[in-house]
């Protein structure tokens, strides 16, 4: 493909400074570990494209589904009509999800996934005849995506403050990290739940016969891989069964192995009442998200008494048969290379490798768990950003590896497919970097 001449003319790539233009990281292909520039350089793939690309780039078995699939079906409607991928997929997802969750609602984004899970939660509640239950839980440091609902009950300042007053009825349980005490939140069982114990003060002031619905990410990844206090998830399953409150896990990077199970639910112990999930359901190749539910839920969403609340939710692209070729080829290959086993049998290498980077200069934290990484770096007093800025522009330019940054925190997610020397190769090319960062 031709390369413009002026490459902000038409777009640009979400940067928050101006610098693609003068620097540009331009990607052609990828494959495998790897992405390749125009010139052909292989850059390891540190982040799995966007946390999505778990099985791989370009795996054969997924470009070979899309293919074939777009030979013989290139679109069909959910909207009265079915085509069987779409079945099978949800009855795989449906056998991966924990508990009796096994009914499906698709979307194309971890976005609208989320968008469809908040309205399933007031809707259910209004079909069953607890129409007051309306309000929202979120969390602090919480991303779910950028639809108004996703913003609303996220907890990201920047991402929600210019756009008016959002959804009504939003809180928000404060956020479980603190680096200074974090050995004393991850280790021990009272702390998660006594933080978790926040949900049963904010259900009391509102009462929970207004309270549809709480929403988390089991490990938030986006604000910095912060992984939950032990005994934190179950103490807001049991309030939420106490009130009758629906909880939901947003498992968009948590999903598909990137904890080394299906869903981070497992790993946990604990069962929501919904599950969001995109990203790794098509190994990134073609965009697919949805969300699992048990069937009550679902049968009071699409079927709630006719003639007193008429329903309505879909989209277009919902169940798209390129995406669900893409997910059934990605399913398959999770499962003939096992590839959530691999990722928890890496997982005590992948961690070794990356907490042994601690105490090179200006690393202030760092937090692993699953196939997830994250390295807090010290902030440049007049540049909140710069340093972790230049760490991700050097690693693509000079040590050939993509990492992403959120503020001053590296985060590392690879493919699952990620080899013991490839580890080793990541935490290599960190070490040379972050000794040598300004
Ligand atoms: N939820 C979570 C937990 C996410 O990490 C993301 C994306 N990083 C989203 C939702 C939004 O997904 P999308 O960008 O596909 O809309």
């Amino acid at each position: 493909t031709e390369i413009p001449n002026d490459l902000e003319a038409f777009w640009m790539p979400f940067t928050p400074n101006r610098s693609f233009k003068k620097n540009p990281r331009m990607i052609t292909r990828a494959k495998d570990m790897f992405y390749y520039t125009p010139e052909g350089r292989a850059v390891m793939d540190g982040t799995a494209g966007l946390w999505c690309t778990n099985a791989g780039h370009n795996r054969e078995p997924i470009v070979a589904a899309i293919q074939a699939q777009a030979a013989e079906l290139d679109y069909a409607p959910a909207f009265q009509f079915g085509h069987p991928k779409a079945f099978s997929v949800a009855s795989r997802i449906a056998a991966l999800a924990p508990g009796d969750l096994d009914h499906v609602f698709f979307a194309n984004s971890g976005s609208e996934a989320v968008d469809t899970a908040l309205k399933i939660a007031i809707a259910y509640n209004n079909v069953r005849g607890q129409g007051t239950r309306t309000r929202l839980i979120g969390r602090e440091r919480g991303y779910h995506g950028v639809g108004f609902g996703g913003i609303s009950v996220g907890g990201i300042v920047s991402n929600r403050k210019q756009f008016g007053t959002l959804l009504a009825g939003v809180d928000h349980l404060p956020h479980t990290y603190s680096r200074e005490h974090q050995a004393f939140t991850v280790g021990e069982p009272e702390w998660g739940a006594h933080l978790a114990d926040e949900l049963e003060r904010i259900v009391t002031l509102h009462d929970a016969s207004t309270v549809a619905a709480v929403i988390v990410e089991p490990m938030a990844g986006s604000t910095g891989v912060l992984p939950p206090p032990k005994g934190y998830l179950q103490r807001l399953r049991a309030i939420c069964d106490k009130h009758g409150i629906l909880l939901i896990f947003d498992e968009v990077i948590s999903g598909f192995g990137r904890l080394g199970f299906a869903f981070a639910a497992e790993r946990y112990g604990v069962v929501p009442d919904m599950i969001c999930f995109a990203k790794g359901v098509t190994s990134g190749a073609v965009p697919m998200g949805g969300v699992v539910v048990r069937k009550p839920v679902y049968d009071a969403f699409m079927h709630g008494p006719e003639h007193v609340i008429e329903l309505f939710h879909g989209y277009t692209y919902s169940a798209h048969p390129l995406a669900c070729a893409a997910s059934l080829a990605a399913l398959d290959v999770y499962r003939d290379e096992d590839l959530f086993g691999h990722a928890r049998r890496m997982e005590p290498v992948w961690a070794e490798a990356i907490h042994g980077l601690r105490g090179l200069p200006n690393v202030l934290d760092i937090r692993t768990v699953g196939l997830v990484a994250a390295i807090d770096l010290a902030s440049r007093p007049d540049a909140v950003g710069a340093r972790a800025y230049e760490a991700m522009d050097r690693a693509f330019r000079e040590a050939d590896l993509m990492i992403r940054i959120t503020g001053d925190t590296i985060a590392l997610t690879p493919p699952l497919i990620i080899s013991e020397t490839q580890i080793g190769e990541v935490a290599d090319k960190l070490r040379k970097l972050l000794s040598t960062l300004h």
